[in-house]
């Protein structure tokens, strides 16, 4: 996101050339330079057997199932995220975290820096958060079909599937 104020004292920005960057958006008030990041934001395969956990959201989309996902927020690293991510929309903990890569993704012109993850069932029931439609323990040979226009989920499924060497022919 490039900004123009100033989110501290509401000031529009000026232009200050930074060595590597070139001009940066800069408040000489709060001495802060904005540089244009994304936002970091992960999602994560919980796996269980031949079962992968999958949500509604109709926010996110409407007629296909995704994976869990959040956003990085203040304070913590990108593992307690998904911790607490999966904590918070299904109600269980999870073990065995493995980061499986990062995608550079821009949903509904919010630009994402993506870091994907899958994940073993540790322990508890599931117990979905008010924003979560339904969450449910899908069988591997249905998880893609149920997960139409959800691309990056499926990538990552795709990922998990090369990782935990499913070699059933009905996977495309
Ligand atoms: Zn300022």
């Amino acid at each position: 996101m490039k900004f123009i104020y100033c989110p501290i004292c509401g000031r529009k920005l000026e232009e200050k050339y930074s060595w590597d960057e070139g001009g940066v958006p800069y408040c000489p008030e709060d001495k802060i330079m904005y540089f244009d990041t994304p936002r970091p934001c992960v999602m994560v395969a919980v796996i269980k057997g031949n079962y992968i956990l999958l949500l509604k959201q109709s926010y996110i989309f409407k007629n296909c199932r995704v994976l869990l996902s959040g956003y990085v927020t203040n304070g913590e690293n990108v593992e307690q995220t998904v911790h607490r991510e999966v904590y918070e929309e299904a109600g269980i903990k999870i073990k065995d975290l493995k980061y499986l890569g990062s995608e550079y993704v821009v949903n509904n012109k919010k630009e994402l820096l993506m870091l994907m993850f899958m994940a073993n069932y540790g322990s508890g029931y599931i117990k979905k958060s008010a924003e979560v439609e339904e969450a449910h323990w899908i069988h591997i040979k249905d998880v893609l079909n149920e997960m139409k226009d959800n691309e990056v989920g499926k990538r990552i499924i795709r990922k998990v599937l090369e990782e935990i060497e499913y070699t059933e022919e009905f996977i495309k």
